[in-house]
């Protein structure tokens, strides 16, 4: 059992926090929104009044918050959580940042002998309330294996992807990668059905054959071809085009800064951000879909 505050209580924070209770530990929340303390706390969490308050005496801190801006108001400068830690503290961060700002807050960390980790997750809000979110780590040995017992009461799978911010990179690949093939499956299905075949037909068929894939075997993005997926319940829930909008720039911020050429991702970018654009940003990402289709809007 470890004593650990839980900072950022949102739609992944909140069922998080709630699984870590679940598993034993001693936890300690704090959140900018009173309502999200609350459901925390009828989960069986303590509540603390700021996040210098949950993150005092504490085996370990965890955050979970929105962007890189917040990441950083919250760890860094005089009022923030590591001018007040101690050295036995260790530090997770699992909100999707720019590897540059994981390392930025690493570097702070360690001038203070803070172990620190960037943890950041795949999953979404369905594996963070099942408890198995993939966790995809960067930072050192002896961080990592710190940090396994406490993330394996939230997830399923714990990858160490390398040093600091390298769980940052793998998450923007990862995701970036998952959108092109979520717009190439829908671009193959409208062909086939401006051609007059049965969707859920094609999907077998290229399910079967060389096109298979993620999108395709398990979140089909053509509404009613498959049971349980966004796509049958009007794009509802599931993963955020916003959300999608958010790494995909990360990708392209990073693709920029490191010189690497990528067309594919960058094409996906702009088609994701077109249809935000049109007023689909809180739909799930797979009603991309739509973009394909004479009705879109
Ligand atoms: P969210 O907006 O639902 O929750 C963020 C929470 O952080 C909010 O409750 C907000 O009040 C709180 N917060 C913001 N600033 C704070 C501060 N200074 N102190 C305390 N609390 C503060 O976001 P989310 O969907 O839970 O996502 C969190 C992170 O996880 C993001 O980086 C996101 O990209 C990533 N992520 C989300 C999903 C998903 O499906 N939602 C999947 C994978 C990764």
């Amino acid at each position: 059992m470890a004593k650990i505050a839980f900072i950022g209580l949102g739609h992944m924070g909140g069922p998080m926090a709630a699984n870590l209770v679940k598993a034993g530990h001693q936890v300690t929340v704090f959140d900018l929104s009173k309502e999200a303390i609350q459901h925390a706390v009828d989960a069986g969490a303590a509540e603390a009044e700021s996040g210098q308050a949950a993150a005092a005496d504490k085996d370990c801190v965890i955050t979970m918050l929105p962007a890189g801006q917040h990441v950083e108001a919250v760890y860094l400068g005089d009022r923030g959580l590591l001018a007040n830690l101690s050295p036995e503290t260790l530090v997770i961060d699992s909100s999707t940042i720019a590897p540059e700002t994981a390392r930025k807050v690493a570097e702070a960390a360690g001038e203070r002998g803070i172990a620190f980790l960037d943890a950041p997750v795949s999953g979404g809000v369905g594996g963070a309330k099942a408890g198995t979110l993939t966790f995809i780590c960067g930072g050192d040995d002896a961080g990592f294996q710190r940090a396994e017992p406490i993330l394996q009461g939230m997830g399923k799978n714990i990858f160490h992807a390398g040093g600091h911010g390298a769980g940052q990179v793998a998450k923007i690949c990862n995701n970036m990668l998952l959108a092109i093939l979520m717009s190439g499956t829908c671009e193959a299905l409208a062909l086939g059905v401006k051609n007059g075949l049965d969707p859920a037909v094609l999907s077998e068929i290229m399910k079967q054959s060389s096109g298979g894939n993620w999108a395709l075997n398990v979140y089909n993005p053509w509404p009613g071809v498959m049971e349980g997926v966004p796509a049958s319940r009007d794009y509802e829930g599931g993963f955020l085009v916003n959300l999608m909008n958010k790494d995909l720039g990360l990708a392209y911020d990073n693709a920029v800064k490191n010189q690497a050429p990528i067309p594919m991702g960058s094409l996906a970018r702009n088609l994701f951000s077109l249809h935000a654009v049109k007023g689909n940003g809180t739909l799930d990402f797979s009603s991309i879909q739509r973009l394909f289709l004479e009705q879109d809007k």
